[in-house]
C-alpha cells in the first residue's frame, strides 16, 4: 500500500509517499480502508521529534476514517463495510478509569495512532475495535475524520473537564483552529457568550460564523487587558486554551474571581511561570482536559450529523501532499482542519 512515511525527525519536507508492507488485523483488530485523515497540529509536534514514544519510520495521523475491509479473528459485533473514525488513543476497557468512564486516561493501553500504533497517512490502517468508533450512514468521509479530534476533545474540554453554564463568559485563545471552532459552537450552543482570540484577521470570518460574539486579533501577548475591557472589567468565568504555554498568563490573567482555565492544548511544548497567589487569591481552578472518550466520540458524531456542530474543513488534499499540509499548519494559514485522501486503490 502507499503510506506517507517520517524516516527522520525534522522538516515537513521529511514526510514522503512510499510504498510499505500491508498490514494485518489481528484479535480484536480491524483493517481498515482509510478514506480521509485530518492534519492536526499534534502531528507537527510529533514529526519534529517532540513526542518521546514515537520511534522512526513511523506513519503519523490520529484523525482516520474509513470502512472496515477484514475484521480480525475473536472480534464479535464488526463486519466488512462498517464505517469508522480512530479515536486519538487506546484504552483497555476493563481498569478503574475505563469502568468510569475516563477511558482517555487509561494507563494499560495507552497507544496512540501515529505514535505507537501506525496511523492514517496511509492507504490502510489496523485498529484495535476498542480505538474506533462508528460514524452514521451519510457523514462525508472528511467529517467523520476530524470529527473526534475537534468536536470530541471540544466536548471532553468544554462541557466534561470545563462544565460549561448557561449565561457564562467564555475565552479560547488558538480559536481558528479545529478544536478552537467547535468550542466556539459548543459554547453557544450551551448558552455561553464567547470571546475568541486568533493571531490573524483573515481567521475572524470563521470565528464570527461559529457563534463567536467578540474575536480579538492578537499575535503578542498582551490580550487581558483586552478581555477585561470587553467583559466590563470583570474578566471570563471560564477560559479554553489551546495554544498552551505562549499565552496561559495572559489567559490566567483574564479568569474572573472563581474562574475556571481548562488547558488543552500546548502548541510550541514550552513550560509557563506561575504565581501561585493569583490562583489564591481569585480561587481559580487549572484544569487539564486530554483526548476524547469513546463516549464523547459517539456524542461528537451525534452533534455533527444533528448540525449543532459544524465542522470546519477548510480543505481536502492528496496524501502526497502531506508535507505541504503541515508546512501550512506550521505557518498558520490554515482556519479549521486539512484533510488527506489517501490515492485510489491500484
Ligand atoms: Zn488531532
Ligand atoms: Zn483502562
Amino acid at each position: 500500500m502507499k503510506a506517507v512515511v517520517l524516516r527522520e525527525f525534522g522538516a515537513a519536507s521529511n514526510l514522503r509517499m512510499e510504498s510499505v508492507a500491508m498490514p494485518r488485523p489481528g484479535r480484536g483488530e480491524l483493517l481498515v480502508r482509510v478514506r480521509a485523515c485530518g492534519v492536526c497540529y499534534h502531528d507537527v509536534i510529533n514529526r519534529r521529534g517532540n513526542l518521546p514514544r514515537t520511534h522512526v519510520p513511523a506513519i503519523l495521523g490520529h484523525e482516520a476514517a474509513g470502512e472496515v475491509v477484514e475484521v480480525g479473528p475473536d472480534t464479535p459485533g464488526w463486519k466488512v463495510g462498517d464505517r469508522v473514525a480512530t479515536l486519538q488513543r487506546m484504552s483497555c476497557g476493563d481498569c478503574a478509569l475505563c469502568r468510569t468512564g475516563r477511558n482517555s486516561l487509561c494507563r494499560k493501553d495507552n497507544r496512540f495512532f501515529g505514535e505507537e500504533l501506525p496511523g492514517g497517512y496511509a492507504q490502510y490502517l489496523v485498529a484495535p475495535v476498542l480505538g474506533v468508533g462508528r460514524v452514521p450512514e451519510n457523514m462525508p468521509w472528511e467529517v467523520a475524520a476530524t470529527a473526534c479530534c475537534t468536536t470530541g476533545t471540544a466536548v471532553h474540554t468544554v462541557r466534561t473537564r470545563g462544565r460549561v453554564q448557561p449565561g457564562e463568559t467564555v475565552l479560547i485563545t488558538g480559536a481558528s483552529g479545529g478544536v478552537g471552532l467547535s468550542a466556539v459552537q459548543l459554547c453557544k450552543a450551551d448558552g455561553a457568550r464567547v470571546i475568541a482570540v486568533t493571531s490573524g484577521e483573515a481567521k475572524a470570518q470563521a470565528l464570527h460564523e461559529a457563534g463567536a460574539a467578540e474575536v480579538i486579533i492578537s499575535r503578542g501577548l498582551d490580550f487581558a487587558a483586552e478581555v477585561r475591557k470587553r467583559t466590563g472589567g470583570e474578566g471570563v468565568n471560564m477560559a479554553v486554551e489551546i495554544v498552551g504555554s505562549a499565552t496561559f498568563d495572559q489567559t490566567l490573567k483574564s479568569l474572573a474571581p472563581g474562574g475556571r482555565l481548562v488547558v488543552v492544548g500546548n502548541l510550541e511544548s514550552g513550560v509557563v511561570n506561575l504565581n501561585p497567589g493569583l490562583v489564591i487569591v481569585k480561587e481559580l481552578e487549572i484544569i487539564g482536559a486530554y483526548a476524547t472518550t469513546s463516549a464523547e466520540l459517539d456524542d461528537a458524531l451525534k452533534l455533527t450529523a444533528a448540525g449543532t456542530v459544524r465542522p470546519f474543513v477548510s480543505e481536502a488534499v492528496p496524501l502526497a501532499d502531506a508535507g505541504r499540509a503541515h508546512f501550512r499548519l506550521e505557518n498558520r494559514e490554515i482556519a479549521g482542519r486539512l484533510v488527506l485522501i489517501p490515492p485510489d486503490l491500484q
